[in-house]
């Protein structure tokens, strides 16, 4: 049975300070990646489902055969025997697909005690109602923070165009003022417009900011978060995609367009902002702007049990089925330790996204200077 948060007992006071005592948790967690190899990660990126209604040209996801997703019932003893999360990082596909989402988030609530955040991207063409629904239930829970994305690749032409289903972007719109509307009852949900920079929308980021300004006024240029457009076989299922041209150009683009964010105070504008300056670095050079903490804060987990390092490197640790659904075993596996020792002398795979790139910056502090 679903556990309630019960709003007639609990003080909003008890609330607080619970909230308060997950985000310290996660900080110092954080913090402590600077100097020791973690125990356990405290973040999982993990695709709760590849089933997905859009059709964007960048990515091959909606095109996959299902596959057999771990149930709900395989999902809970996963968070019953891992219950070490701080930060649940849940894609797809499209996330709230999945009808049982917020039965899914619960099983981690319930285990992982100093559960803080939860991060989804939508693409706002499941029912508004019903997404509305999905996240109140999720706060209700007792998750404190909550930040959802919003996919956008362009004006209301472009993106329609660019993710392959027309009226998108006024079902993102009205996603973005329902959830403007939830954020006067949940103080702990944020969200933003997610923009993959590609050669699709090459030149149109500017455009699509003032396409969303004349739709929601109070719109400004820090609510956009930014990823470049990348090619994952185990992810995107995308290999051999032309979705990336003249690097520099959309370096050039990326970085006029983070010059026009305002200045905005505490943790969360600061690490957002680095990861934007870093990308701009990324897409000019080419390098891994800093070590990526997969396997040490973070990994990556399929809808049907992989492990991986991170969305973006094709080298499968295991499967949480072999092991009852405990990471111990694949965690401390020799793979694991040989992916480890690549990272150390970097010689991972260039790649700078938001799903790895958090924990990165936070796991390296002088980078936030
Ligand atoms: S990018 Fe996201 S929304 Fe688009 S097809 Fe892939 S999983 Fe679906």
């Amino acid at each position: 049975m679903r556990r309630g948060f019960d709003a007639a007992g609990e003080t909003i006071e008890v609330h607080r300070l619970t909230s308060e005592l997950k985000l310290a948790g996660l900080g110092l967690t954080a913090l402590k990646s600077n100097f020791v190899q973690l125990k356990h990660p405290y973040k999982l990126n993990f695709a709760v489902t590849y089933r997905c209604q859009s059709r964007c040209q960048s990515c091959s996801i909606w095109k996959q055969k299902p596959k057999q997703e771990l149930s709900l019932d395989e999902i809970e003893q996963f968070a019953e025997k891992n219950n070490h999360f701080r930060w649940l990082g849940l894609t797809g596909g499209e996330p709230f697909l999945r009808s049982d989402l917020v039965d899914v988030v619960e099983a981690f609530v319930q285990h992982s005690k100093g559960l803080y955040l939860v991060a989804m991207p939508t693409n706002s063409l499941s029912s508004e109602d019903i997404i509305a629904d999905r996240i109140a239930s999720i706060f209700e829970l007792g998750v404190p923070r909550i930040i959802i994305t919003l996919s956008l690749d362009g004006y209301r032409k472009l993106n329609d165009r660019v993710r392959g289903v027309n009226g998108s972007f006024d079902e993102v719109m009205s996603m973005a003022r329902r959830l403007r509307s939830m954020q006067k009852t949940w103080k702990g949900l944020s969200f933003s417009f997610g923009y993959t920079i590609s050669k699709l929308n090459e030149g149109s980021l500017e455009q699509t900011y003032q396409a969303v300004k004349k739709e929601i006024g109070d719109v400004t240029y820090n609510d956009f978060h930014i990823n470049m457009g990348q090619v994952s076989g185990i992810y995107y299922d995308n290999l051999g995609a032309d979705i990336q041209t003249d690097r520099l150009a959309l370096a050039d683009e990326l970085d006029s367009f983070i010059r026009k964010r305002h200045m905005e105070f505490g943790l969360a504008p600061l690490i957002e902002g680095v990861f934007l300056k870093k990308l701009v670095y990324y897409m000019r050079t080419g390098r891994q702007p800093i070590r990526s903490r997969s396997l040490d804060a973070s990994l990556f987990l399929t809808s049907d049990g992989d492990v991986y390092p991170s969305i973006m490197w094709d080298r499968k640790l295991g499967n949480v089925r072999d092991t009852g659904y405990d990471l111990e075993p694949i965690w401390h596996g020799k793979e694991a330790q040989a992916i480890r020792s690549l990272i150390k002398q970097g010689k991972e795979p260039s790649s700078w996204t938001a799903c790895e790139a958090y924990q990165s910056i936070t796991g390296y502090l002088p980078s936030l200077l």
